[in-house]
C-alpha cells in the first residue's frame, strides 16, 4: 500500500450518540507505548503512514497536546492530520483548549444537535450535552473557529424546529458559522433509531426558513425508499462501498476494522494481538471478511428484493439505504460468523 491511516481508539468517547455508525465500543485506557507499538507494526507495510490516537472523540484525553505531537512523530512526514472535529466535551470543560485548537487547521468545528435541550441530550445520550454544545459554540466563536451545527432530524424532534431556528438567529450562527441538516446512516447505533426516521410527509413540517439557511437544504435527507427501490431493483452491480482513504481502525480490545462500514463482526479484520499485523493487512487487502466479500459480490438488486420495502416512505440517501440492507444482511449472517 502506498498510504494507510491507522486510527487507535485509545480513550473512546464521552458520548453514546443514537446516530453513531461506530456503535457502542468499550472505552479503553490504552497507553502511549501501545500506540507507538501499533504504529511501528503498520509502518513496515506502507510508504506513507498516518497515525491517529483516536477513533471516536478527538482530544478526549487530558494529554491531547502530547498526543497530537506524538501523532506527528509517528506519522510519515507531513501526513498527520486534523479534521473539522474537536472534542465538544473538552471545549466545555477545558478553557485553554479552544485557543490551542485555533492555532491548528482547520478553522471549522462540527457540533451535533438533535433539536433543543431535551432532544439533544436524548440523542447524544448524555445529560448536559446540549449545554456543552452551547458553551463550545461560544468558545469557538471567541477564538475564530467557525461552528458548524449539524442537525439530525427524527420523528421525535420535529416539534423543536421553530425554537431551534430562533436559537440560530439569536446567535447569528447562519452568518458566523454554518448549519446543515445531516442524514443518519442506518448502521451501528443508527440502525436502532430506524423507527424514528423521518418520512416523505414529514418534510412539510420543517420550517421553510430553516431549510433556507441550511447549507444543502434538505438534500442530505435523500428520497423515499419506495422511489429509490425502483432504481435499485434494476442495479445488478455490488455495493462496492469504499472510503476516501485506506484506513484501519483498532478498538480498545485490539479488534481491527476497515473504515468502509460499521465496525461489526462481519466486517472485522481480526485481532491485532491474536492474529497479528500480517494477517490483518492480508485480510484487508484481499477483502476476505464476510462483509467485504458481500460488498464486492452481492448484487444490489438482490439486497433490494430481499430487504427493500416498497411501501416505505422513509427518507434515505441512496448509499445509506444500501448500507441498511448490508446491515440487515450482516445481522442475518451473524449466527454463522
Ligand atoms: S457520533 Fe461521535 S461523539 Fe457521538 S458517540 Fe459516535 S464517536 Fe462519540
Amino acid at each position: 500500500m502506498q498510504s494507510l491511516s491507522v486510527a487507535v481508539d485509545m480513550a473512546g468517547c464521552p458520548n453514546r450518540c443514537r446516530h453513531c455508525w461506530l456503535g457502542n465500543h468499550r472505552n479503553g485506557k490504552m497507553t502511549t507505548q501501545e500506540l507507538c507499538d501499533i504504529a511501528r507494526q503498520f509502518s513496515a507495510y506502507v510508504q506513507e503512514l498516518t497515525v491517529h490516537s483516536w477513533w471516536r472523540e478527538p482530544d478526549y484525553r487530558d494529554d491531547y497536546r502530547e498526543l497530537w505531537a506524538l501523532e506527528q512523530e509517528l506519522s510519515s512526514p507531513g501526513m498527520a492530520k486534523r479534521f473539522e472535529l474537536l472534542s465538544i466535551w473538552r471545549l466545555a470543560r477545558d478553557e485553554s483548549y479552544a485557543s490551542w485548537a485555533a492555532n491548528l487547521e482547520p478553522k471549522v468545528c462540527q457540533i451535533s444537535f438533535f433539536g433543543m435541550e431535551e432532544s439533544t441530550d436524548w440523542g447524544i445520550r448524555r445529560k448536559g450535552a446540549f449545554q456543552d454544545n452551547m458553551l463550545a459554540t461560544q468558545r469557538l466563536l471567541e477564538v475564530g473557529i467557525a461552528p458548524r451545527w449539524q442537525l439530525f432530524l427524527t420523528k421525535r424532534n420535529l416539534d423543536d424546529l421553530d425554537e431551534f431556528l430562533r436559537l440560530v438567529y439569536k446567535l447569528d450562527l447562519h452568518k458566523h458559522g454554518e448549519v446543515f441538516i445531516g442524514g443518519i446512516s442506518p448502521e451501528g447505533a443508527g440502525y436502532e433509531i430506524e423507527g424514528l426516521r423521518i418520512e416523505e410527509n414529514d418534510l412539510a413540517l420543517i420550517p421553510k426558513e430553516l431549510i433556507d439557511i441550511c447549507r444543502e437544504g434538505t438534500d442530505l435527507l435523500g428520497q423515499p425508499e419506495y422511489v429509490l427501490l425502483e432504481e435499485l431493483m434494476q442495479d445488478n452491480s455490488p455495493p462496492n462501498l469504499t472510503a476516501n482513504v485506506h484506513c484501519i481502525s483498532i478498538n480498545a480490545d485490539y479488534d481491527a476494522y476497515p473504515n468502509i462500514a460499521e465496525p461489526t463482526s462481519w466486517w472485522r479484520l481480526g485481532n491485532l494481538k491474536s492474529n497479528g499485523v500480517d494477517a490483518i493487512i492480508k485480510t484487508y487487502l484481499d477483502e476476505t471478511t464476510p462483509g467485504m466479500k458481500a460488498n464486492r459480490e452481492i448484487p444490489i438488486s438482490m439486497l433490494a428484493r430481499k430487504y427493500g420495502n416498497p411501501n416505505s416512505k422513509k427518507l434515505y440517501h441512496k448509499d445509506d439505504l444500501i448500507s441498511r440492507w448490508m446491515h440487515e444482511w450482516g445481522v442475518e449472517q451473524k449466527s454463522i460468523i
